[in-house]
């Protein structure tokens, strides 16, 4: 039982290029031409709200659609990742937020982390992931789980743009994702917020009172000023996003993080993105498959039910998904052990192969292959000064065939966050200038397959990359 992926794709009325991708993720290098068997197909449709129907008198696999169109969508929720420098206020501001907006004495005013909370704010809920910073964000993104809709970027007013903050917006930028300005600590009488608004205007966050569209809110965390008005230009920004889900389908979602509890054994928080999770359902997560025993809230209480963006912790699970692992339910629980045996097996070949990613020795290939028409740079050097002089310099690499983009740069060692913005695109490379990456970045690039170069001569670097784009670097350099 085989179908090619062409066909798959034909089916399921996606591009072949989007399977061939999400394969590639699954350790799988395929052509459009060949043949998956109809495992593999399983999982792949189980990504999409697919089902595949395996018709064994012709071998033929039949792709049924759900989301073809008939299921009405409703609004959800927004979920947001705070980010910003660190002692700029990102802790302070989550539980300013969670602590305004949970009833006093409400469950005897326990609270619990468990990933993410919901606040209601007679307005609308909104979802809030309770690991801040841009680490958490990418990492989710390196693992294919995107699931932020909106980022706060908090800078303190006494303080202003540091390093974080710009990586922070370099990171929501390459993601996509809209970024809504707190500027925290105006208590402070040295708070100059002004000064933040024209620092982050210099790096395209225009705020609206100046005819830009970011949405800029004076804040103090620490006295719980503002955060209303952060939560209403949350909702607008999310309004504006237009964002619905399916509540009818099997529930989807992804791992936020797994723990294990003691008399409760492995507990994980998901968050769904559609469809509707209840008690009793089998399901698969990451690698494994299950049937929730129990579901609780961020309040930690028991529901029946949850519903799309709600963050909950569920029981019933065979072994510690990873965070950003995909979560969803299956129609039985065979299936659901098909597909969870099937990912191990996927698992051990995406381990024993080494996952394909650009590197400057193979993109001529890739750029041949029409896979890439840009190359994403990463560049981190001993000095700001010379940052930008590598930058400009590559910058003008750009030709009408390949676009070279410098996704994030600045002075210091290539740490791990380097590292997972590389990887959360696949396609980017880091470049060091007289600096060398930390020894964890260094783990990280060989565990993600990032390639990391190493310059001491502005001019070197320069003449490689160009050499790598227009394919003349031998392989063995
Ligand atoms: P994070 O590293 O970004 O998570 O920052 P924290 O939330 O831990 O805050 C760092 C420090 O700034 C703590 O000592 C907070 O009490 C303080 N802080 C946070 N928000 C405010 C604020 O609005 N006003 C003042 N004055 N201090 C604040």
């Amino acid at each position: 039982e085989t179908i090619s992926v062409s066909e798959l794709a034909r089916k399921m009325n996606l591009k072949a290029s989007e399977l061939i991708g999400k394969l590639m993720g699954m350790g799988m290098m395929v052509t459009m031409n060949q043949s998956i068997d109809a495992d593999t197909a399983t999982i792949l449709a189980s990504e999409y709200d697919c089902t595949v129907h395996i018709v064994s008198l012709y071998d033929e696999t039949v792709i049924e659609s759900e989301s073809d169109g008939s299921v009405e969508l409703l609004h959800r929720p927004p979920v947001v990742t705070i980010m910003g420098h660190v002692d700029h206020g990102k802790t302070k501001t989550l539980d300013a937020i969670r602590s305004a907006n949970v009833a006093a004495g409400e469950f005897g005013g326990i609270t619990q982390h468990i990933g993410a909370y919901t606040v209601e704010t007679g307005k609308g809920k909104v979802t809030f992931l309770d690991t801040p910073g841009h680490e958490a964000f990418t990492m989710m993104r390196a693992r294919g789980a995107e699931i932020t809709d909106i980022v706060v970027l908090v800078v303190a007013a006494d303080d202003g743009v540091m390093p974080q903050t710009i990586e922070a917006i370099n990171h929501a930028k390459d993601a996509k994702v809209p970024i809504i300005v707190a500027v925290n600590k105006i208590d402070k009488p040295e708070a100059n917020p002004d000064k933040v608004m024209t620092q982050l205007s210099e790096r395209g966050l225009i705020p609206e009172a100046w005819g830009g569209d970011t949405i800029f809110v004076p804040i103090s965390a620490l006295q719980k000023v503002g955060l209303d008005t952060l939560l209403d230009a949350i909702l607008l920004q999310a309004e504006v996003l237009e964002l619905t889900a399916n509540y009818e389908c099997r529930a989807e979602g992804k791992v936020i993080e797994s723990r294990i509890d003691h008399g409760r054994g492995i507990v994980a928080t998901i968050i769904v993105e559609r469809g509707t999770l209840r008690t009793g359902d089998s399901y698969v997560a990451g690698v494994f498959s299950g049937r929730v025993r129990a579901i609780f809230n961020d309040r930690g209480e028991k529901l029946e039910e949850a519903t799309p963006s709600m963050p909950v912790e569920i029981l019933g699970l065979e072994g510690m998904p990873n965070a950003g692992d995909p979560f969803q339910v299956t129609e039985t629980e065979r299936i659901a052990r098909q597909i969870s045996s099937k990912r191990q097996e996927l698992k051990r070949f995406e381990n024993s192969r080494n996952i394909k990613k650009v590197t400057l020795d193979n993109l001529y290939d890739t750029i041949n292959q029409g896979e890439i028409l840009e190359l994403k740079v990463i560049i981190k050097g001993d000095v700001q000064g010379s940052v930008e002089a590598l930058k400009q310099s590559l910058e003008k690499l750009s030709t009408r065939d390949v676009r070279l983009n410098v996704i994030h740069a600045s002075a210091g060692a290539i740490n791990d966050s380097d590292v997972m913005l590389a990887a959360a695109d696949s396609n980017a490379i880091i470049i060091g200038f007289n600096v060398r990456p930390t020894p964890q970045a260094k783990l990280l690039a060989e565990q993600e397959k990032v390639d990391i170069r190493k310059y001491n001569i502005i001019y070197k670097a320069v003449e490689e990359i160009e050499q790598a784009m227009e394919g003349m670097l031998k392989p063995d350099i």
